[in-house]
């Protein structure tokens, strides 16, 4: 039997092992069940891929996403690895020739969609052929309560019950406790091995700005830190979606609009674009993002908050999965708070939903409001502690001070209260600070005693109070859409004088271009000699995608250029010692990019 390391050497190109890898695959060969949760980009793929190959049988994947068995297929068979896709999008005639590979055994790994697995003419199929393992794919697609839930990933208990002999390893990304429990109760999986690495994702560094004008801020944000590289903008609406594109597009970026309004036409195509060409932005509602495994998405810019952590989590996610700087940059602000507020008040969900999506906007609101470190938050979420500050997200670089804010909530909330918890921010902002508009004398609000009490702060301070007042769950926005504030039964306390508050004060924006905070990938390399041979070799892994219609990072990863560039190898055997070169890669392109690198050479040669 092959070794699992040596296969990693010769057929991926690898060097080692990452956490777990090893010991997952050694479960699996030996016949184990595992649940793998590893972070997005941490290398699960490849926890299946080994034992599917290594042991005897076709390895069956389930996978939710068409897009998603495409890639995989397509980097598998880059490698050498027999690997075939079923799914809505094959032929029938396709479709039959793949079946027979399967049944003769001439295949090592076959992807299926969930539907197709569960149909008889399958069940009876797998009865027939050799198995290796089965592998489950985005596994929390289990979960009712997830914003990913498919109800067919819950029949695929059947596959314990039919085929207990044969081994299922279970992955995802997603993180949280209740999912996890989730997971293992709907497949029958309590007697699997568990191999978590923790969720840390150490490259993507978390950012968020206070909402000024989100156009200018993203474009002021993509020019200082990302001129050229691919993309995702995540908007709330279709319609931010179509305008965030064309203004972006107005402004020399190429940029395309995904959202579930589109022609699925346009869509496949826009999507397809963001895959096989280079630096393309996608702007996009979040219909946009599972499934997209290209591995070179530099920034995730987020125009609109997400509904919870794991939301934002699994977006943000979709940055730096070839493990190389990214930014996670958000922008938010009192709007963000109100909208989603309301959205989750005028649901139709039960009371037991409303609930839960409440728990988890407050959590996401206290991510957004905290003056600690983003990652030790974010992380402490899903039940890690991370024990130091991480020194690269928004608040370890630039520290957000604090400010005793209990006289100012207790003013601020008694002007709800005053007024009769029918006025919003703005209207309650005139009060404090004793404007004497027509509004406010026709309902005599300049006699109250809040009138003229807040002339201390400005209307910027104010809004900042309020934004994070809402935030901590002491006001709510009204369901009538008018966006009055509401006190919430927590406010006497504070009212009270029983409890103190502590408010983020908000950094002052200037519209001055802010220095590069995090080291981004060096697609701008110093010396002009490596720049030049830098878009040489990324041209060539673009002309050979095409040739095949495939995604140019299914070649060679931006990080296998990197190292290119920095050790320019002269001989194959060189090239082959090179991260993510294994032997098929060596042998089909190895001659290209030697010849490039010898051009190079010779041209700076000529030079000296
Ligand atoms: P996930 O499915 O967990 O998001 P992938 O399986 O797609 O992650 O792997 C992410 C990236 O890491 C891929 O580019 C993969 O080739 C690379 N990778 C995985 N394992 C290793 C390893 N042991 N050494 C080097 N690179 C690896
Ligand atoms: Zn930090």
């Amino acid at each position: 039997m092959t070794d699992p390391l040596h296969m990693l050497k010769s057929v991926f190109g690898f060097d080692s092992f990452r956490a777990k890898q090893e010991a997952v695959i050694q479960h699996v060969i030996n016949g184990g069940d595992a649940l793998v949760l590893m972070p997005t980009g941490g290398g699960k793929s490849l926890c299946y891929q080994i034992p599917a190959i290594i042991r005897p049988g076709v390895g069956v994947v389930i996978s939710p996403l068409i897009s998603l068995m495409q890639d995989q297929v397509d980097a598998l068979l880059q490698l050498g690895v027999r690997a075939a896709y079923l799914n809505s999008a094959v032929s029938w005639s396709e479709a039959n020739f793949i079946e027979n590979q399967f049944l003769y055994g001439e295949l090592d790994l076959l992807y299926v969609a969930p539907e197709r697995l569960l149909t008889e003419r399958f069940l009876a199929l797998m009865r027939k052929a050799s198995l290796s393992l089965f592998a489950i794919d985005e596994t929390h697609c289990v979960s009712q309560w997830g914003h990913d839930f498919r109800p067919e990933y819950i029949q695929l208990s059947i596959l314990h019950e039919q085929f207990p002999d044969i081994p299922r390893i279970a992955l995802t990304a997603t993180a949280d406790q209740p999912t996890r429990r989730e997971i293992i109760e709907k497949l029958g999986l309590r007697y699997a091995q568990i191999f978590s690495t923790g969720f840390d994702r150490p490259n993507i560094c978390y950012r968020m700005e206070l909402k000024k004008n989100s156009k200018n801020q993203l474009l002021g944000f993509l020019e200082n830190e990302h001129p050229n590289d691919a993309g995702i903008v995540y908007c709330m609406t279709r319609k931010k979606v179509e305008e965030t594109a064309k203004w972006l597009s107005e402004n020399g970026r190429l940029a395309l609009p995904y959202h579930a309004g589109l022609d699925s036409d346009i869509r496949q195509q826009n999507q397809k674009r963001f895959l096989q060409e280079e630096g393309v932005i996608v702007v996009a509602t979040i219909a946009f993002g599972m499934g997209i495994d290209k591995s070179n998405v530099r920034f995730v810019a987020h125009l609109g908050l997400p509904k919870s952590l794991e939301a934002y989590y699994q977006e943000t996610g979709r940055a730096g999965r070839d493990g190389l700087g990214a930014n996670a940059w958000m922008l938010y602000g009192y709007q963000d708070v109100v909208i989603l507020r309301q959205m989750i008040t005028n649901s139709d969900a039960n009371e037991q939903r409303k609930f839960v999506e409440q728990r988890k906007l407050n959590a996401m609101l206290g991510f957004c409001e905290t003056t600690a470190c983003r990652r030790q938050v974010l992380l402490g979420y899903f039940g890690e502690t991370l024990k130091n500050a991480c020194g690269h997200c928004d608040t370890c670089l630039n520290p957000v001070e604090s400010w005793d804010g209990t006289v100012a909530a207790q003013k601020a909330l008694s002007c709800v209260y005053r007024t009769d918890q029918r006025f919003g921010v703005h209207y309650l902002i005139d009060v404090l600070l004793g404007k004497k508009t027509e509004r406010i004398q026709n309902f005599h609000h300049d006699q109250i005693s809040t009138f003229g009490i807040g002339v201390d702060l400005s209307k910027e301070q104010w809004f900042s109070v309020y934004r994070q007042l809402i935030a901590m769950g002491f006001l709510t926005v009204d369901i009538d859409g008018y966006g009055s504030l509401q006190l919430t039964h927590a406010c006497r306390a504070v009212l009270r004088g029983d409890q103190s508050l502590k408010f983020r004060k908000d950094p002052i924006l200037v519209n001055k271009k802010t220095k590069r905070q995090t080291k981004v990938v060096s697609t701008h390399w110093k010396n002009f000699a490596d720049q030049a041979l830098w878009e040489d070799l990324r041209q060539c892994r673009l002309d050979l995608a095409h040739e095949q219609n495939v995604p140019p990072y299914i070649i060679f990863h931006d990080s296998t250029l990197e190292e290119i560039i920095r050790c320019k190898p002269g001989t194959l055997k060189e090239l082959g010692k090179i991260s993510g070169v294994g032997e098929a890669k060596l042998r089909r392109y190895g001659m290209a990019f030697l010849e490039i690198l010898e051009e190079h050479l010779i041209y700076q040669l000529d030079d000296s």
